[in-house]
């Protein structure tokens, strides 16, 4: 096979991964689709060919795999011999780049210390992230690693949409508003130079609707604004976490009810949003298929914040041109588009009943003041991207050093 590019996006108890062959003229082909998961309980490596045909499924018991170190091996050993070499490279998404990170960076010890100091800021993902970094640089030092944050795309904000109203100290020590998802934008992006050049240069909402949702204000290909902030908590409801909240219910919450810090954490993050609100289930899916009014009420209110969202962001824009829907829910769930534009008819937006239901490219009307689509968020492809654009700056560089 063609040299590879490993991109891996590693949570608490599993590793996702997916392996980029580099074609002519630079072309990344996706090659394979996987993951390890169960690492300490039930390890199990399993991912799926271009043709989404099984290229391993193989299983251990915890004993045999009971780190993510063993874990990494056994990735090595099976891509060693599926692709029959190394990866020239290996990137690594990272949630937090903190103030600093404002593109995809050469992975090298300093740095990783560097990134160390943004736990406080995501202490559940961050360690995740970094962990498998710190294996590959002792193991293969001369293995090309690259992080790319969630962050990074956000990091030109104007500092009005950077800062809370709170002293400058704590702004100054990092707490600012620096938004997420920033691989999946930037990757809309770029994605809609291509399929929607009309739009791409004037000013799009980009909402990215997954099991963690937030907006994003794009001017001319560049955020501007975002609706999550200092951390993955803040702006739309989301699977589990309540979305924008008044900071009061924190102080309620230790004060009066008693709770821990972090009990607080886990429930932020774990029992509440549209969870939280149904009673029900996390997942769109289910609510959708519920006769439960609590269902009913907990969609109602996901939809109405994203039009409400799409209210103050086209206000930091100056007006809109585009609404983007993308990640699963935003892909897959017509109603749920429907629904968040019959509330935003007073902008102009129409959709066409039959393209939005058949989850076209373009599902706005012919009368549509704005233009709407859906755009299939892919996150690792722009990592990967990323990545080969480092490996041919450093190369580039190596052979500059060595000419002169
Ligand atoms: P993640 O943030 O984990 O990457 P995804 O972007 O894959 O999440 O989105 C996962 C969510 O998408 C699920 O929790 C589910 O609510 C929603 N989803 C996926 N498919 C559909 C569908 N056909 N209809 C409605 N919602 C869907």
């Amino acid at each position: 096979m063609a040299e590879t590019i490993l991109v891996v996006n590693a949570g608490s108890s599993s590793i996702k991964f997916q392996l980029f062959a580099i074609g002519q003229g630079d072309q990344l082909d996706r090659r394979l689709k996987g993951q390890i998961e169960g690492i300490g309980t039930r390890p199990r490596l399993s991912a799926r060919d271009a043709n989404g045909a099984s290229a391993v499924d193989e299983s251990w018991s915890p004993d045999e795999v009971g780190e993510l170190s063993d874990a990494l091996d056994r990735l090595v050993v099976f891509l060693r011999n599926y692709v029959g070499r190394l990866p020239v490279a290996i990137s690594h998404r990272v949630v937090h780049g903190g103030p600093d990170f404002v593109e995809p960076t050469t992975v090298t010890a300093r740095i990783i210390d560097r990134l160390q100091r943004f736990i406080p800021f995501a202490p559940l993902h961050q360690p995740n992230n970094l962990a498998p970094m710190k294996i590959v640089l002792e193991r293969q030092p001369q293995l090309l690693q690259v992080a790319c944050f969630d962050t990074a795309f956000h990091r030109g904000h104007p500092e009005i949409a950077d800062r809370y109203a709170i002293p400058e100290n704590l702004y100054r020590e990092g707490v600012r508003r620096y938004g997420f998802h920033g691989l999946s934008y930037e990757y809309i992006a770029m994605r809609l130079r291509e399929v929607a050049p009309e739009i791409a240069d004037g000013g799009v909402v980009a909402a990215h609707l997954g099991s963690g949702a937030s907006m994003c204000a794009l001017s001319a290909g560049k955020s501007i604004e975002s609706t999550m902030g200092f951390t993955a908590l803040d702006g739309l409801p989301m699977g589990t976490r309540p979305g924008q909240m008044d900071a009061g219910i924190v102080l309620y919450l230790i004060n009066e009810k008693g709770m821990t810090t972090k009990e607080v954490e886990h429930f932020l993050y774990h029992d509440c949003g549209l969870k939280g609100l149904s009673g029900i289930s996390n997942d769109v899916r289910d609510l959708l298929a519920s006769s439960d009014p609590r269902a009913k009420l907990a969609l109602d209110y996901f939809t109405y914040r994203i039009a409400l969202f799409v209210g103050l962001l086209a206000a930091a824009l100056g007006g809109i041109d585009g609404l983007v829907f993308t990640a699963g829910i935003g892909e897959n769930a017509p109603g749920i588009r429907q629904a968040v534009s019959d509330r935003l008819s007073w902008l102009g937006i129409e959709l066409s009943e039959m393209a939005n239901r058949k989850n076209e490219l373009r599902i706005s009307s012919k009368r549509s003041r704005v233009a709407c689509y859906v755009v299939p968020t892919d996150e690792e492809l722009m990592i990967a991207k990323h990545t080969l654009g480092v490996l041919r700056k450093s190369t580039s560089e190596q052979l500059k050093e060595k000419r002169a």
